[in-house]
């Protein structure tokens, strides 16, 4: 795949920053764009390249362009000079910031190339800055503060669950893990909610769990056990939760063709030409589908609720919780409740919470039942 994309220096003076408490947090290595074939890099101030392996460094011109392609696996090609994956782009002002496909980003950035000659960027950044950024894309910087707060305490939390040492990178940057797009969107608001929980997280039986999050459960979070067959966990188990109820995701409908059902169905393997109904087969405990039953001119098939939203598009599809299906002209309509899968905080009931005059600890308790409060200073190991 060819991928080619975009780097600007470029100078930010008043950029927000949160105080990083001279780098006394710990890092994380974000992979921010990965099988990159070739980078076309447009400075707009200079540049330094480090080859780290021999440590030599070269200077990039301001107001010129540079394409970065990967040769092999040890070798980066960089305006025609060959150098050593993996190579670091710095920045000599420490005010400016790196700006890649519309994105600012003020860590380390950092290029390495594969044997597939593809090339993962990774920006290497102090955790709470990382938090500040994935806050700013996560919620709406305008939310109010306990809630932004509920959910700094939640995203470093999963950052820290998710660090790789062994890997090129910690995290990716979308939608599957956390959304981070670097740090144009960070206010002060966002700063104060990550400074005033610095190195807070939780844990259950002494240790920092998946402290997964979501838009909008639909008035019950739902179990991870059930939800993804993982291990059961206490703070996981799903919670009732009225305060969502009303949020703009709290209810969703969406038609799908029958024509459409059909070729779901034959992609995962049924024989069947016509489906004659379609239902809901098994639900859990927290109301969600788990399995839908479709009788055809076959034998019925059943498929699981979790494979048909992810065929259709969780955007469109936005939740297993579904309440009802109706039969409609070459077609069901589909009823469902919330945005997204359900486990752990549900981020709109977080919003109403907070604006009811509930604090952090009051919703990290209410999403997460039994977890505790803690600090990554006070952790043994993370
Ligand atoms: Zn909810």
């Amino acid at each position: 795949m060819v991928k080619i994309f975009f780097f600007t220096a470029l100078l930010i003076t008043n950029l927000f920053s949160a105080d990083t408490g001279k780098h006394l947090s710990p890092f994380i290595r974000v992979a921010i764009i990965t099988e990159a074939s070739s980078l076309s890099l447009k400075t707009s101030n200079k540049i330094y390249v480090y080859d780290i392996k021999s440590n030599q460094r070269y200077m990039l011109l301001a107001d010129s362009k540079y394409e970065i392609s990967a040769q092999s696996e040890e070798i980066i090609r960089v305006a025609g000079q060959n150098l050593y994956s993996p190579i670091k782009l710095v920045s000599p002002n420490g005010e400016e910031r790196i700006k890649i496909g519309g994105h600012t980003y003020r860590g380390e950035i950092i290029l390495h190339s594969d044997a597939k000659e593809n090339l993962t960027i990774v920006e290497n950044i102090p955790l709470e800055d990382y938090i500040g950024g994935v806050l700013s894309f996560e919620m709406s910087p305008k939310w109010p503060l306990e809630a932004l707060k509920a959910q700094a305490v939640a995203s470093r939390t999963f950052a820290i669950k998710n660090l790789r040492p062994d890997d090129l990178f910690d995290i990716t940057s979308g939608v599957e893990k956390q959304v981070y797009k670097g740090q144009q969107k960070v206010n002060p608001r966002i700063i104060k909610a990550v400074n005033s929980t610095r190195g807070e997280v939780l844990i259950h039986k002494g240790k920092p769990f998946k402290t997964y999050f979501h838009s909008c459960c639909g008035g019950h979070t739902a179990n991870n056990r059930v939800a993804w067959q993982e291990t059961a966990l206490k703070p996981l188990k799903g919670v009732k939760d009225i305060y969502c109820r009303n949020s703009k995701h709290y209810k969703w409908n969406l038609y799908i063709s029958t024509k459409d059902l059909l070729a779901f169905i034959q992609k995962k393997g049924s024989m069947a030409l016509r489906i004659r109904s379609m239902r809901v087969f098994k639900k859990s405990g927290s109301g969600r589908a788990i399995s839908i039953r479709f009788s055809t001119d076959r034998k019925s098939f059943t498929a699981k609720t979790y494979d048909i939203r992810k065929y259709f598009g969780t955007t469109d599809f936005r939740s297993t919780y579904i309440t009802r299906i109706s039969k409609k002209k070459r077609g069901y309509k589909i009823y469902g409740r919330g945005w997204g899968h359900g486990v752990g905080m549900c981020q709109e009931g977080a919003k109403i919470m907070a604006r009811k005059g509930r604090n952090y600890k009051r919703i990290l308790r209410h999403y997460y039942p039994h977890a505790k409060l803690s600090n990554m200073k006070d952790l043994k190991k993370l």
